[in-house]
């Protein structure tokens, strides 16, 4: 039996263990997969015992995916420039810190053949996750990235990092420019938290934030999945995409990570995943109403 796990805090909603468990059957693979409540006072702790005892390896989550850095031995490329491990890989003690988040960003944009070369994209958040996504976007040769964030230093302070990687501009969310970005834009991003329980029903657009029907639409919140974000962008025509998928595709890229060696999961096996978890995440929502 393969110890496998997530570490975060909190972590009682984390969705990981039900998405393992789904794929390990699947795949009919000897694995178990535990959530670990740890605060950032017990991760150094965490960290030595999982590199001792028997953890094949684990994901990290809020709020550690950037203090665990220092405490491993080894950092992957992808995870050293976004600065953020999401997870962890036990070779032998030696402990090796990935990040699957932009992978996982790109996977339905990848699988929906999306062409975004020399397009606009607004990225909406200045956080880890928006860091991750236009890190992904530089890779699809975007030809400009806005940022719009509500704490617009922060969104000036990220676009200053990302500068070398992709041509970024920073502006507030409200700002007036805004409506003209996304009106010749390609892509919409949400990577701020609004939207998401338990304060579902906020759209994180300003009332002139027009959409439009040429318009991608992914939003990477997916508690709940059909956020107000997503609402808006069907009713105006445009394609949307939530972020049960992007969670899906950090989980099949870690799973590689830990068992390079394990079946691939395929296509068909990931829409099942994804209608299994869409079932449980729409359950919650009847039971929230
Ligand atoms: P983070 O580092 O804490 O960043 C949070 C972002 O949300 C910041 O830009 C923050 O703006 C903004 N924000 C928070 N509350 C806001 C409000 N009331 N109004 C406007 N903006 C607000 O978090 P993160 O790790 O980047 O995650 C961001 C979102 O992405 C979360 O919902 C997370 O669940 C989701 N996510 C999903 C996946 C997936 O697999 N689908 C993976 C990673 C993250 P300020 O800078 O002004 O505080």
């Amino acid at each position: 039996m393969k110890l496998l796990g997530v570490v975060g805090d909190p972590i009682a909603h984390s969705l990981s263990p039900e998405l393992f468990d789904y794929l390990f059957k699947a795949l009919s693979l000897s694995c178990r997969y535990d959530p670990y409540r740890i605060t950032p006072n017990g991760l150094a702790e965490f960290v030595q015992t999982s590199r001792m005892g028997g953890l094949l390896g684990f994901n990290v989550t809020i709020p550690h995916k950037e203090r665990i850095v220092p405490l491993l031995d080894e950092i992957a490329d992808g995870a050293e420039r976004l600065g953020a491990v999401n997870t962890v890989v036990n070779r032998d003690g030696h402990l090796i810190g990935h990040n699957t988040d932009l992978g996982g960003f790109l996977a339905p944009l990848r699988e929906r053949a999306v062409d975004l070369a020399d397009e606009h994209a607004v990225v909406l958040g200045a956080g880890g996750a928006a860091r991750a996504v236009v890190h992904g976007l530089s890779s699809l040769d975007v030809a400009q990235v806005t940022l719009a964030n509500r704490t617009l230093d922060r969104a000036e302070a990220l676009a200053q990092v990302l500068k070398s990687d992709a041509n970024v501009d920073a502006c507030a969310l409200g700002d007036p420019t805004l409506p003209e970005a996304l009106s010749t834009a390609g892509l919409l991003v949400n990577a701020t938290s609004v939207g998401m329980q338990p304060h579902d029903g906020v759209s994180p657009l300003g009332a002139s934030d027009a959409l439009h029907g040429d318009l991608i639409v992914y939003d990477l919140v997916y508690r709940p999945l059909r956020t107000k974000l997503l609402a808006q962008a069907e009713s105006q025509g445009a394609t949307a995409i939530d972020g049960l998928e992007m969670l899906i595709g950090q989980a099949v890229a870690s799973l590689q990570l830990w068992l390079p060696d394990a079946p691939s999961v395929s296509t068909s096996l990931k829409a099942d995943l994804r209608g299994y978890l869409r079932h449980k995440l729409l359950d919650e929502t009847r039971v929230a109403d």
